[in-house]
Parts: structure tokens; C-alpha cells; sequence
């Protein structure tokens, strides 16, 4: 089975703009993969369908097996996802938020508390677990959107644009941890990034779509001997 499996899928959002013309992409299990393009080449989309967040107009999408359109529960339990935008309600507080989130997946508020403690030391954020998130700093709130995508312990984490507008040092610290994630807990991680940079440190396989269409699909080495 394959994390994540893309067949012909198709985007036409309202006003007439076709963000997907027809992508195929597959990531292997434990893999650590890139989805690479310029502003507007149609990767924020992808993400949104393949989260159920945005509705496709045409293609199939499986995750770990489950299709989204006949098994989307099963599918969502597997699937983490850390959107580029923060969303969280700024009056709630850092914990409170991750145990919040825990209890869409049926986890107790016990369960949820466990779990959080380590994944919020690993992320430098114990210490503020009772801050309200509007107290946070921008890398922070960063940290705290990751958190809240791993307290269900996917198997596959999609991240948008993670490092956008972070500082190098903090950008350094969360590649370490996606890095971890990937090595130690197995985690399949898909990122999506306009830096080549940051795919060439992190990604196993590379993706470069661009125009709604993939340019390339191939693994970090071979594409960097071509260049
Ligand atoms: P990326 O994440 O690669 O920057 P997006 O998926 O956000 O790209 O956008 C792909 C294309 O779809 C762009 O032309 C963008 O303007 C358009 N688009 C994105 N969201 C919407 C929307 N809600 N309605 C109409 N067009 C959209
Ligand atoms: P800002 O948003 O102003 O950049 P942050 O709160 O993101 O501030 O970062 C404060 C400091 O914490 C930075 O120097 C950053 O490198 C450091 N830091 C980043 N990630 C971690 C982590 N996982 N654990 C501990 N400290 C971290």
C-alpha cells in the first residue's frame, strides 16, 4: 500500500481557475517527499483535497489505502495535516487546544494530556502548555500547529509551506524535528515548499508541479545531477 495515492486529479475552483489539470503522484511508505512549485502552481490545492478540506472535481485520492471519497474516516485517521495559515482560537490555551483537537479522533482528555507532553517538550512549548496561543510568538504558534497535527499519531503528515517567513535558526530546529519524526517514528512526511533549498536538506523524492500540472516526479539525487 502507498501513504498517499493521486490518480487524475482534477481541480476547477468556481470563477473558472484550473488549479489541477489531471496530477498523478504516489509516496511510498516512509518516505520523505516534496511537493515543490511557485506561488500559485496548485499545491495548497492538492493538500486542501487531499484533506478533505477543498472537493475535487474530478480524480481519485487514497490514503494508506482508504479512499477519500468511499472511506474518508479511515483515511483522516492516518492522515496529519499542519495548514500554512494559523487557525487556532487565540483565546484557548496551548494544551487545551491539542487536547481539543484529540478529541475529534475519539482520544479521552487523559489520553490526549499523555500524549501531548512529549511531542510539546520535544517542540520547546511545555513550558507555555497554559499560555493562551495569542501569547506565542510567530515560531511558537508554528510549533503549536505541528503539535496539534501529530497529537492523533498519523502515519502520514503533510505539512504547507512549514518554514514560510521562520527564521533560519528556528527553520534549522524544525527540520531537525521533521527529521526525527521521519527516522524514528516512521512517519511518511510530505511537505510542500518554493525552496529547493529546503527540499534538498529534507526530501527522499521530488515533485515540482507547476500550472496545475507535474513537471517532474523523480528522487531528490537524480533531479540535483540534473541540474
Ligand atoms: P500554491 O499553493 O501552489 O501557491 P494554490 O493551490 O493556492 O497554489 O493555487 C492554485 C491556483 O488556484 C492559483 O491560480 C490560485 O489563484 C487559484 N485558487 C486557489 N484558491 C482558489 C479559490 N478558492 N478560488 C479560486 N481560485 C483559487
Ligand atoms: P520567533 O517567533 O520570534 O522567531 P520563537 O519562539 O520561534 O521566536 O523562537 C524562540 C527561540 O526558540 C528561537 O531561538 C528558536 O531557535 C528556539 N527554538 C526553536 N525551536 C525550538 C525547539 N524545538 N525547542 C526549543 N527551542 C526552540
Amino acid at each position: 500500500t502507498k501513504a498517499l495515492s493521486i490518480k487524475d486529479l482534477c481541480k476547477t475552483y468556481d470563477n473558472g481557475t484550473q488549479a489541477l489539470k489531471g496530477i498523478n503522484l504516489e509516496v511510498e511508505q516512509g518516505d520523505f517527499f516534496a511537493l515543490l512549485g511557485p506561488n500559485g502552481a496548485g499545491k495548497s490545492t492538492a493538500i486542501g483535497i487531499i484533506s478533505a478540506l477543498v472537493n475535487k472535481s474530478a480524480g481519485k485520492v487514497e490514503v494508506f489505502g482508504h479512499d477519500i471519497d468511499t472511506d474518508l474516516t479511515n483515511a483522516k485517521k492516518q492522515l496529519g495535516l499542519v495548514p500554512q495559515e494559523f487557525n487556532f482560537n487565540m483565546f484557548e490555551g496551548v494544551e487545551q487546544i491539542i487536547v481539543q483537537q484529540a478529541g475529534y479522533y475519539g482520544i479521552s482528555r487523559k489520553e490526549a494530556k499523555k500524549r501531548a507532553q512529549p511531542i510539546l517538550e520535544q517542540l520547546g512549548l511545555w513550558d507555555k502548555r497554559n499560555a493562551q496561543s495569542r501569547e506565542l510568538s510567530g515560531g511558537m504558534k508554528r510549533r503549536l500547529m505541528i503539535a496539534r497535527g501529530l497529537i492523533h499519531e498519523p502515519k502520514l503528515l503533510i505539512l504547507d509551506e512549514p518554514t514560510a517567513g521562520v527564521d533560519i535558526e528556528l527553520r534549522r530546529s524544525m527540520w531537525d524535528f521533521m527529521q526525527d519524526l521521519n527516522r524514528d517514528k516512521k512517519t511518511t512526511i510530505v511537505l510542500t515548499t518554493h525552496y529547493l533549498e529546503e527540499a534538498e536538506s529534507l526530501c527522499r523524492n521530488i515533485a515540482i508541479i507547476n500550472h496545475g500540472e507535474i513537471a517532474e516526479n523523480t528522487s531528490m539525487k537524480e533531479l540535483l545531477s540534473k541540474l
